[in-house]
């Protein structure tokens, strides 16, 4: 008789953005005809640039002719993007072989697929609060208890906390653990971690003989140059991470898909040498996949060429001046934010330290705008709320005029 996989059962997530939906609708019946302002979710809204229309055009009609045509094309993705990463790498003074770089279909699918590759009994660590993927594809594969539902959290992971105090970037884990998922520019708390504080991972990771799995997803959002884009300027931390990145963000890809994940042949963990775990990833890729779209693969392509970037740029202007306006626009009113600097979400503390959940029914009814509650990202998200800065300039400023007009506070 065949069987499921029950740790299915166990997910205790997928409940955040369905219970958003639920509460919104159920409001709109109570008030039929009113306009709900969004800003609860991390996706793009504005065009592709012209330079990467360009370029999915040529994919395209590559396809149309004989002599052009492409079928299958390597698992670890066009050689041409691969080099293009390694010289944007290279600018940050990371030297990468091409063999390290493999393209994928975006950061989601990798960062969900790359703890295949590890063990059923590495410990792992997460920053609380985190994007959810790291923790329900861990629980999926089996390395998780159960979901403690007073604690809200995972039996048998280690939760970071990050928190006001510690300016939310946790310091490492007191005890041992294998696996180390760490997002910077972080989503939801928008806090990017200094080459200080990546260091003491990279230590740490070095000295356990740990794993980190550094998710840069939003690394083009950062505008500080004293802040690291990628764990790779720090110093050993080739012998210990792996990073995954995602041309989403950076140029409105995610509904086009592609991203990349950089695997160091000096990455080890235990019993293993030099080039192993490249290998492995490698082996699972060309197992499981064939590869990101040729025609996509020309539109990312195009977004990394000079203009390509130089257009890119001024997307990224766009969703940080929309930060701006959200950030300044909370602070107007006397609410406590963070991030919306160096990167596209706000994390504000919720008024009179109502629960993250209270607030968003307060804000939904009083000023018609959704947002995220930051307890759905993990137990130290609670009394949070995350604002993005994903949309149409003019809506966000509807929405910010409404929450300074309307919310009682
Ligand atoms: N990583 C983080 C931290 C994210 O917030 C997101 C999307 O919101 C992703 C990865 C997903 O990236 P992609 O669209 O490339 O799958």
């Amino acid at each position: 008789m065949a069987r499921i996989n029950e740790n299915y059962y166990k997910l205790a997530a997928g409940y955040l953005f369905p219970e958003i939906a639920r509460r919104t609708r159920v409001f709109l019946e109570k008030n039929p005809g009113i306009k709900i302002m969004r800003l609860g979710i991390g996706n793009t809204t504005e065009p592709l640039t012209p330079s990467v229309i360009n370029g999915l055009h040529t994919g395209v009609e590559k396809l149309a002719s004989v002599d052009m045509y492409t079928g299958y094309g390597d698992e670890q993705g066009d050689t041409r993007l691969r080099e293009a990463l390694k010289s944007q790498y290279a600018d940050l003074d990371v030297n990468l072989d091409v063999s390290e770089i493999f393209v994928s279909d975006g950061a989601k699918p990798d960062s969900g697929n790359i703890q295949s590759i590890f063990g059923q009994d590495n410990i792992i660590a997460v920053q609380d609060p985190a994007y959810p993927v790291y923790v329900d594809t861990n629980v999926i594969a089996g390395r998780t208890g159960n979901f403690n539902k007073a604690k809200g959290l995972y039996d048998g992971i280690v939760y970071m906390p990050c928190t006001e105090d510690n300016g939310f970037f946790s310091p490492v884990p007191d005890q041992k653990v294998d696996i180390i998922y760490l997002c910077s520019p972080n989503n939801p708390t928008g806090t990017v971690a200094t080459i200080e504080q990546l260091k003491t991972f990279v230590d740490y990771a070095r000295q356990n003989k740990a794993v980190i799995i550094f998710d840069a997803a939003y690394s083009a959002f950062i505008k500080d140059n004293h802040l690291p884009k990628s764990i790779f300027q720090i110093e050993g931390a080739e012998e210990c991470a792996l990073e995954i990145n995602s041309f989403s963000k950076i140029a409105g890809f995610t509904g086009v898909r592609l991203g990349w994940t950089i695997v160091p042949k000096a990455l080890v963990v235990e019993n293993t040498e030099s080039g192993k775990i490249n290998a492995l990833w490698n082996r699972r890729q060309c197992t499981f996949f064939n590869g990101a779209s040729n025609i996509v693969q020309e539109g990312g392509l195009a977004a990394l060429s000079d203009e390509g970037v130089n257009e890119c740029q001024g997307l990224i202007n766009y969703y940080m001046n929309n930060a701006q306006i959200i950030k300044y626009g909370l602070m107007e009113i006397g609410i406590k934010v963070f991030g919306g600097d160096n990167a596209p979400y706000i994390w504000m503390k919720t008024p009179d330290n109502m629960s993250s959940w209270e607030f968003f029914d307060k804000l939904l009814t009083e000023t018609h705008v959704v947002g995220t509650p930051g307890s759905g990202f993990g137990p130290s998200g609670e009394g949070y709320f995350r604002l993005s800065s994903f949309g149409h300039n003019e809506d966000i400023l509807s929405a910010v005029n409404s929450i300074k007009q309307n919310l009682d506070i």
